[in-house]
């Protein structure tokens, strides 16, 4: 056990990690290659009896579990959507764990309920969003969603499904085809039913199109089905589609059905007021999420969820056991009543740190920067003969595959495409990640670790190139 007092002294070595880890972190190998099983190994299955030191617990660190770690905040980490982080947060996060806050009521934290409105107010306005919106941070965008397909299906239902439970009404959901996956679990949580998720078409820009649509939420009215929610997506998980929402919004209102906007990655781009296209109509919608723990240089987890009507959610979510009772409801936010937990982190002060030490225009700068190293990498895919450009560059988002000589199948080129990507995760040089378009195997490429450079981007080039000559030679 440590000595309280002794604090400073014991959190040097692990300072001092904690730098040599961020400056060395173009040497470690991206993607950990461990087999599976081989961390459990070397863990005791009996609780230790007795306690060990720092520093025997740092080495075990070390030795045992690094070598299983990804490293998400290296620079040619490319997979999936980024979760990137910055000094400014990792700082911020310790002073987080040092105050140690549950911060369910504005009681029991006053500075991080009224901190986390005013940060969520800065970003919602620098987004482009009217002051109507008001918003609240959550874990991710998975339990923002659930809390807007929760509030949707309550106000269907005349805010009696949390007292009833479902009764015979059949209640519909509509989204894409390229919705991401976090819309099934909620629909299933939420007691609705995976059955009732309705997936409408997408257009040649694999955007929802508002005709399929209308076409679906009147089918199901004239089946006697309750329609509640229409999911749109900015930036899809797979291809970087930006749906639509205008279009989407008008069908929603002639039936009267609630609009969410997930825009968990591609959200952050609104900060840049060349991107506030994407949400052209959403005065329309009811709802909407981003996470700044994707692309805002804030570390996992932090999502904004943004509300038209916080009385709705409110009365979702609100419980008042008379051992939470305070003199100051209706005064200020109690945030516990606005989504699923009761206990919450002080996610903000991560924020605050990252847009106090960034300001709006540094975090814009950092923004434009990864935009432009994705149109430098797609123009560079664009020029190689043996590489075919497939989408993008959309925002910070490339799709690439080698594309062969000969005249060869689908499969053929399919698998020489899996196979390729495989070599590439295996050399620890750089992390992607693929998607299916259109029947083709595709490589994604996203562009946005915080501190990302163009030596890091020739890097990532030059793995492909050299991963392609081992593989055709
Ligand atoms: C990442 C992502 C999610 C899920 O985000 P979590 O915060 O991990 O729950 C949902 N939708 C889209 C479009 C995403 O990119």
């Amino acid at each position: 056990m440590l000595d309280r007092d002794h604090f400073a002294r014991d959190a040097e070595p692990i300072v001092a990690w904690i730098d040599s880890y961020l400056r060395e972190i173009r040497t470690y190998p991206v993607k950990s290659t461990v087999s599976p099983g081989s961390i459990r190994e070397q863990i005791p299955l009996e609780i230790p009896e007795e306690g060990a030191s720092i520093s025997s617990i740092m080495r075990e660190f070390e030795e045992i579990l690094i070598p299983g770690m990804t490293h998400w905040q290296h620079p040619n980490f490319h997979a999936y959507f980024n979760a990137n982080s910055s000094t400014e947060s990792l700082l911020a996060e310790m002073l987080t764990a040092a105050l140690g806050a549950q911060c369910m009521i504005w009681e029991t934290s006053p500075a991080a309920a009224e901190l986390e409105e005013c940060v969520v107010k800065w970003l919602r306005d620098a987004m482009g969003f009217d002051e109507d919106w008001e918003g609240v941070i959550q874990d991710t965008a998975s339990t923002a969603t659930l809390s807007a397909i929760i509030t949707a299906r309550e106000k269907v239902m005349n805010f009696q499904t949390n007292f009833t439970g479902l009764r015979e009404k059949v209640i519909r959901v509509y989204c894409s085809t390229e919705t991401h996956s976090s819309i099934d679990k909620a629909v299933a949580i939420a007691g609705i039913g995976r059955d009732n998720i309705v997936r409408i078409d997408v257009d040649a820009s694999f955007r929802m199109t508002s005709e399929s649509l209308d076409r679906a939420i009147t089918s199901d009215l004239e089946r006697g089905m309750t329609p509640c929610i229409v999911i749109v997506t900015l930036g899809t998980t797979g291809i970087m589609a930006i749906d639509d929402i205008a279009s989407i919004a008008s069908v929603c209102e002639k039936h009267n059905v609630w609009l969410h906007v997930d825009a968990a990655y591609a959200g952050t781009a609104l900060l840049l007021p060349e991107w506030q296209w994407m949400i052209r109509g959403v005065d329309r919608a009811d709802s909407f999420v981003f996470n700044p723990h994707k692309w805002m240089f804030t570390n996992f987890d932090c999502t904004v969820y943004l509300v038209k009507n916080v009385a709705d959610l409110i009365k979702s979510f609100e419980i008042d056991p008379v051992y939470l009772q305070t003199g100051t409801r209706g005064l200020v936010n109690d945030y516990r009543d606005w989504g699923i937990q009761l206990g919450r982190r002080f996610r903000a002060l991560k924020l605050w740190f990252v847009i106090k030490s960034y300001g709006l225009k540094g975090i814009q700068r950092r923004l434009r920067h990864h935009i432009d190293l994705a149109a430098d990498f797609a123009d560079w895919v664009d020029s190689r003969k043996e590489l075919q450009l497939m989408l993008g560059p959309t925002i910070n988002y490339v799709a690439f595959r080698y594309q062969s000589p000969h005249h060869e199948s689908l499969q053929t080129v399919n698998d020489f495409n899996r196979e390729l990507l495989n070599r590439i995760n295996l050399s620890g040089q750089v992390f992607l990640s693929h998607t299916l378009f259109e029947g083709a195997f595709i490589i994604r490429v996203l562009l946005g670790q915080t501190y990302i450079e163009a030596d890091d981007v020739e890097r990532l080039k030059a793995t492909i190139l050299e991963e392609i000559g081992n593989m055709v030679q």
